[in-house]
């Protein structure tokens, strides 16, 4: 049934943008679906994956005449992380709306793939799907992680299964040098955060001396950083992430690592700032869910870096990140121009970094643009 927009959606639809919200959409199907979509006037602007149960009802997957191909998307989602040189071998294999297929996430690692899929409209492609990504990649098992909120916001089933294959209860993936053990099963998201792959390795090249690596989650940062520094403390507070930290120290046979569970906020409140690191990384969870939230996350940003940077030798280095969409990329270079002044510290930017490109960013799609993540050195 075709989707008629309002002409809020319509102008919406005119900055390029795939999405539009409930409100901005004069009739919709009953059924979620793959529909054609026209403003009031009768004139054909595109398919989308349809859905009336979300607020955001329309997401566009092309805006041409031509019902689109989700096969061919997928395709072409594969054939461009071919292209890219992932130093490494696991990686995001589709991004949601930004491989212009939405709500389907798909990360690889090792010989497993991991998939979210929170899109009714895509749900009959699922097992065509497969077949595609069984033929494109060499693999062992695949893994719906189908257990996330906007699945049941979306109407369909909410559940964990092994779609291909068998799916071990550890995964062992390779970055650069290190090797880490992932869990597909109960891990964050679908078991790692491989946006942050490149800026691992970045860190890792000028780390040196005592390190931090502050919300470790399982230590990706720190495993990193423990074949170059002298010693690593990991500190996070998920006493799961940690015993796998531990576990991952011990597989690329590193013993200069500790782990620390502990609220990290009060870990660097407490720790003494004569106490003096060379290399830190502090990466923590999106601090601004909603736009509601900026005014705290934007002081609990400033806080932690105050302090990280109050923690470094002159010379050290701070990899900091904030994966939150709605921190604006010029937001965080504020915040911490904010936290280099209040910590008394003159602090030079070496880089400005993103999230890894097998999570691309698309120009007319702003909220694929979400990770920040500065390489500082103090002076
Ligand atoms: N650096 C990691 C990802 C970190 S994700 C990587 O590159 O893979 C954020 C981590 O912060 C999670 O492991 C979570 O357990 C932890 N966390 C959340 N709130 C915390 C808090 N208040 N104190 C310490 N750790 C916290």
């Amino acid at each position: 049934m075709t989707v008629i927009l309002a002409p809020r959606g319509k102008s919406r639809y005119d900055t390029g943008h795939p999405w539009v919200y409930k409100s901005d959409i004069a009739k919709m199907p009953e059924q979620a679906g793959l529909e054609d979509v026209q403003d009031v006037r009768g004139q054909h602007l595109g398919w989308a994956a349809v859905n009336p149960k979300s607020e955001i009802t329309v997401r566009f997957i092309n805006k041409g005449s031509a019902r689109p191909n989700i096969l061919q998307r997928l395709e072409r989602a594969i054939a461009f992380r071919k292209f890219l040189h992932v130093n490494g071998d696991s990686f995001r294999v589709v991004h949601s709306d930004a491989d212009g297929l939405p709500g389907l996430t798909i990360d690889k690692y090792a010989d497993y793939l991991v998939v979210q899929q929170n899109c009714a409209a895509l749900e009959p492609f699922l097992q065509d799907m497969l077949r595609v990504l069984k033929r494109e990649y060499k693999l062992k098992g695949i893994l719906g992680r189908f257990d996330s909120k906007i699945r049941t916001l979306e109407g369909l089933e909410a559940k964990v299964e092994v779609l291909f294959g068998d799916v071990p209860e550890w995964i062992t993936c390779h970055e650069a040098e290190i090797a880490y053990r992932v869990d597909p099963w109960k891990g964050q998201k679908t078991g790692g955060f491989l946006d942050q792959r490149d800026n691992r390795i970045a860190l890792a090249e000028v780390g040196f001396g005592r390190a931090l690596d502050i919300f470790s989650y399982h230590a990706s940062f720190g495993l990193h950083l423990a074949k170059v520094c002298d010693s690593v403390e990991c500190i996070d507070s998920s006493a799961a992430a940690l015993e796998r930290a531990e576990d991952n120290a011990r597989l690329n046979g590193l013993n200069n690592m500790i782990f620390t569970e502990a609220n990290a906020f009060d870990w660097l409140h407490q720790t003494d700032t004569s106490e003096r690191y060379h290399t830190i990384s502090l990466d923590p969870p999106a601090l601004a869910k909603a736009r509601r939230d900026l005014d705290g996350a934007y002081r609990a940003y400033k806080e932690l870096n105050l302090r990280a940077l109050k923690l470094l030798e002159p010379g050290g280095f701070l990899g900091t990140t904030s994966c939150s969409f709605h921190v604006s990329e010029a937001d965080f270079y504020v915040m911490l121009e904010d936290a280099a002044a209040d910590a008394g510290r003159m602090v030079r930017i070496l880089e400005r970094r993103s999230q890894a490109a097998c999570h691309p960013e698309v120009l007319n799609f702003p909220e694929s643009r979400y990770l920040k993540f500065a390489l500082l050195q103090v002076m």
